[in-house]
């Protein structure tokens, strides 16, 4: 970062006009030949794409459809590279499936990712420039890790918050840095797709904060709402700090499968996440949900219950790592004794600290559960001494093993609320089954005939 202050943006922005848009028209504009003077960074000697083909292997069924390759184009902006960290780590599917083109019908991914390419300096940025000159011959789409800072206010004070690659796009075309930023705003327009992973990129995430000098936004809040790539998709948002390396994957390989003409464009919500993904809360998968739902909440970290009341936001946050687990279904939060703080939602993380506190709702919850709980949870235990025995045992009135003897079978109370209990039991259904369904499997009519 170069630099070190904050002076007003030179012209005000149009109604309509987009952030993004805005940043171009301060910029001066393109030469036209845009090529680096020389071609340099390329220690390998080709590119990782040529690099590639004596490695992949695609089976026939891989080549499906009419797209055999599609680039992506990786940009960090600001960034603790988190993310990188988590796809780089996906299993389901794992970066190299996409790189290697084995995953049956989506299209070789091309991936310029400055961590990982073979290519570096001016090589690197060759697909780019073409991109942006629109002669790559190839769809592309654009991937953000990390939020936008206003480049328009850096610019103003004679610096950039933050770049990748120079280019011979100056005044006279002397090299200058190009920001991430003006890369995004530039090939947004043409891209088959573009794509926010996790939080920062998202939502603007911790460098958005309130009071942060750089004025940093979400790829949503540079492009615009009104924004719509080539092939008319919306930004595609993959939120999470870091974000979940399969979520990323995954969805990427939905949207390929899109551009392939293969499958339907996948189900995204209102704010552009993918639906089947950040459906639920975490609280309706969470592994300790059984202790909330009993009132038995944990006092300290370490504890083993319900975390609600050491600061868990889960019963309100929108997000699958219970299920899913950080990487190769292994961690996750609350498997590892963390609580939620909320990292995926668009309000993080203001809205959600301070982080050591507890939820001013929870406490409406967590006490009606703590009451109901002190009521349910003896007679669960009633239910479960009794299903714990061999109906001979109780018959017979002992228990053949030396452990079981030494407990009594059955007090007169456990027989009394047994009888009742089976008389219920017995009764019927108390529900219809299309009741018994989860919401948004009603929701979706899933399990209908
Ligand atoms: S730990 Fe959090 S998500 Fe899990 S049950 Fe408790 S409140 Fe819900
Ligand atoms: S459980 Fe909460 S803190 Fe953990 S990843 Fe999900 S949203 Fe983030």
């Amino acid at each position: 970062m170069v630099a070190t202050a904050t002076p007003p943006i030179s012209s005000t922005r149009r109604l309509g006009q987009s952030r993004a848009e805005h940043l171009l028209e301060i910029l001066p504009p393109l030469p036209d030949q845009v090529y680096p003077p020389e071609e340099a960074g390329n220690v390998a000697g080709m590119s990782q794409e040529e690099f590639l083909v004596d490695v992949v292997k695609r089976p026939p069924a891989s080549q499906i459809g009419p797209l055999e390759k599609v680039h992506a184009f990786w940009f960090a902006g600001m960034s603790c590279d988190g993310c990188s960290i988590s796809v780089l780590g996906a299993t389901s599917p794992a970066v190299e499936d996409m790189l290697t083109g084995r995953l049956p019908g989506v299209p070789q991914v091309i991936l310029h990712h400055p961590a990982i390419n073979l290519e570096s300096g001016a090589s690197y940025m060759r697909a780019a420039e073409l991109a942006v000159m629109g002669t790559l011959g190839v769809p592309y789409v654009i991937i953000l890790e990390g939020s936008i800072p206003d480049e328009r206010m850096a610019h103003a004070g004679g610096g950039y918050w933050v770049s990748q690659g120079e280019e011979p796009w100056g005044p006279d075309g002397e090299m200058r840095a190009v920001t991430t930023p003006e890369w995004i705003a530039r090939l947004a327009p043409n891209a088959a797709a573009a794509v926010a992973v996790g939080t920062c990129a998202t939502w603007g995430g911790i460098p958005a904060a309130v009071n942060n000098p750089t004025n940093s936004m979400s790829l949503t809040d540079f492009l615009g709402a009104g924004y719509k790539s080539a092939l008319g998709v919306p930004v595609v948002n993959i939120p999470g700090c870091a974000p979940i390396g399969d979520n990323v994957t995954e969805t990427l390989a939905a949207v390929l499968l899109f551009l392939q003409g293969i499958g339907p464009l996948p189900e995204f919500d209102e704010l552009g996440r993918p639906a089947w993904l950040f459906h639920n809360t975490v609280h309706n998968r969470c592994v300790r949900g059984g202790y909330y739902e009993e009132g038995v909440f944990a006092g300290e970290f370490g504890d083993p219950e319900c975390l609600v009341e050491i600061g868990c936001w889960g019963p309100v946050v929108q997000c699958n790592i219970v299920e899913r687990g950080a990487i190769n279904h292994i961690g996750g939060c609350m498997n590892t004794g963390g609580p939620c703080i909320g990292c995926t939602m668009p309000g993080f993380p203001d809205k959600f600290t301070p982080f050591y506190k507890t939820p001013p709702g929870s406490y409406i919850s967590s006490t009606s559960t703590r009451l109901l709980g002190s009521f349910i949870r003896p007679l669960r235990r009633v239910s479960m001494r009794n299903r714990n025995r061999e109906v001979r045992w109780d018959e017979e009135g002992r228990a053949p093993t030396g452990f079981g003897a030494q407990r009594s079978l059955q007090t007169v109370v456990d027989h009394t609320l047994d009888f009742f209990y089976k008389k219920l039991q017995h009764r019927g259904p108390l529900r219809s089954p299309s009741k018994a369904k989860p919401e948004f499997e009603r929701e979706r009519g899933m399990g209908q005939r």
